[in-house]
């Protein structure tokens, strides 16, 4: 508690309060923290909330989100405190976890001001207590993370969700998921009437993976290609048409895009004719050099990176070509982090 500065002096031990925050369902759980809140915030004296109980609404529904703890201090400021497991060393610990856990407890942040602008003398902080393993040890140790970037991407993540009653407006009547009423046939019918925004990291996250990686492949859509590729290509949404202002076949020229898709296209050209003029090679290199989806993704993946890619690096991304995936360095899911609740 001493990290969380102010000018209170630290609790000693034993002299927090830590309220019993036990209730029948979730909806008494969020009310029974919302009253300890209350009671913390007008003790005037330190509190440590474990595992509280906060709603939020996601999409017009109720999201139930569990902090490991929350910290009242005797000036009615709340912090959230996120316990992880991956270990601080000297610390510093691993951005890329940082940053995820970052992001977790900004959802809890924007949880707890729904409950502080109904709490007289409440503020929540905008900066979070992340407990870890202090160098391999069994010993914790703490750091502040500034989480206002994640609170306002998340803000702006949740004002842009489209409401279930509005998805479920464009579903035909009658449709339902429900496994045991469902035949095969129904079931398909009705995954098929939502649409779905594939992208290769679906495969680690999602069970309609396959599925939906079918749908994109079948409406030739780039989005299959990752995240990344697909923000490079601008308005050109299908691989044929992306092929086709490579091959300088349609598309403006002084469109930036279609101009670095023709300029790849000519640097693969002249690297694989450089290859194959080079002495003790026969060939193309491993035969698969020939126009069709192996070529058009290495095209694409150099326009991602602005034509500049070496010919090895074409053939690296070949290889993942064969795999009908290609690198990304996209953002997670396409699932709204407010709905994960793990620690
Ligand atoms: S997250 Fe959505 S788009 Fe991705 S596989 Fe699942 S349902 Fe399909």
């Amino acid at each position: 508690m001493e990290r969380l500065g102010g000018t209170e002096p630290p609790p000693g031990p034993g002299t927090a309060a830590t309220p019993d925050l036990s209730a029948s369902g979730p909806e008494g759980r969020v009310a029974r923290t919302a009253l300890a809140l209350r009671e913390a915030t007008g003790s005037g004296g330190w509190t440590l909330l474990d595992h509280p109980l906060l709603a939020l609404e996601v999409a017009g529904s109720p999201a139930y989100l569990e902090p490991d703890a929350v910290v009242v201090r005797p000036d009615g400021r709340w912090t959230v405190v996120e316990i992880k497991s991956f270990p601080m060393i000297d610390g510093s610990a691993d951005p890329s976890k940082v940053g995820a856990a970052a992001r977790q407890a900004a959802v809890y942040v924007l949880a707890l001001e729904r409950v502080a602008a109904r709490t007289a003398g409440a503020e929540v902080a905008d900066r979070v207590l992340l407990v870890c393993p202090k160098d391999f040890s069994n010993l914790p140790t703490a750091s502040v993370v500034d989480v206002r970037k994640q609170l306002s991407v998340t803000r702006r993540q949740l004002a842009r969700l489209t409401r279930i009653e509005d998805i479920a407006d464009t579903v035909p009547e009658g449709t339902t998921f429900d496994l045991e009423r469902c035949s095969g046939d129904e079931l398909t019918a009705a995954v098929d009437s939502v649409s779905a925004s594939y992208a290769p990291e679906c495969l680690a996250a999602c069970e309609l993976a396959f599925h939906c990686r079918a749908r994109s492949r079948e409406a030739d859509a780039v989005e299959a290609l990752g995240r990344g590729v697909r923000g490079e290509l601008g308005g050109l949404t299908t691989v044929a048409s992306v092929l086709a202002a490579a091959h300088g076949e349609s598309g403006d020229p002084r469109d930036p895009t279609v101009a670095a898709l023709r300029r790849a296209a000519e640097l693969r050209a002249e690297a694989l004719a450089s290859a194959a003029a080079a002495p003790g090679r026969t060939g193309g290199g491993d035969g698969r050099d020939g126009p069709g989806p192996a070529g058009s993704l290495s095209a694409c993946e150099a326009a991602s990176t602005g034509g500049t890619r070496s010919s090895g690096a074409t053939a690296s991304t070949r290889s993942r070509a064969g795999t009908g995936e290609a690198a990304d360095t996209g953002h997670g899911p396409g699932r709204s982090a407010p709905a994960r609740t793990e620690s």
